[in-house]
């Protein structure tokens, strides 16, 4: 009860502050693997800001890793592209207009964040984020859901 409170408490707080930036952790390893699979974001968030933190120890050229997202079915093609872009450009091919967001490459305990607009994805799409690191992006991927409004009840009534 308490923590559903506290939680509901977080919430309120976090939109008085920022005008409907939801924020949002994703954890990655040194065992090449996102912890979180899936990235809920509300449907009434304006702006999404994704912190990525590397919880592992390894250097950025050895198990560094980043987080780009597309449309599901650009994954391939932008992580080939980024394959040939190489190491000093986070394997993102520069300008490559199939990039929603990203992040760059970083290290073991280092942490990375990125801002997009929630406008600018049709939610009828399927949208995927994924590590651009080489051989990574098999594995290092979750897919973005949206979740109801992060005020329900107060959505529901103006809604009718
Ligand atoms: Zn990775």
């Amino acid at each position: 009860m308490m923590k559903l409170m506290c939680a509901t408490g977080l919430i309120f707080l976090a939109r008085m502050a920022a005008a409907d930036v939801c924020h949002v952790t994703i954890e990655a390893t040194d065992q090449m693997r996102y912890e979180e699979q899936t990235l809920p974001v509300a449907s009434d968030c304006s702006e999404v800001e994704v912190t990525l933190r590397n919880t592992g120890r390894l250097p950025a050229n050895v198990m560094g890793h980043d987080w780009v997202l597309t449309k599901t079915s650009d994954v391939s093609a932008v992580a080939n592209a980024g394959m040939s872009a190489g190491a000093a450009n986070n394997y993102q091919k520069p300008g490559d207009q199939r990039i929603i967001a990203s992040t760059r490459i970083i290290g073991g305990g280092e942490r990375a964040t990125v801002r997009f607009s929630l406008g600018l994805l049709d939610p009828k799409e399927s949208y995927t984020y994924f590590c651009s690191a080489p051989g990574h992006a098999g594995i290092m991927k979750g897919r973005l859901v949206y979740k109801p409004s992060s005020a329900p009840s107060v959505a529901r009534n103006e809604a009718r």
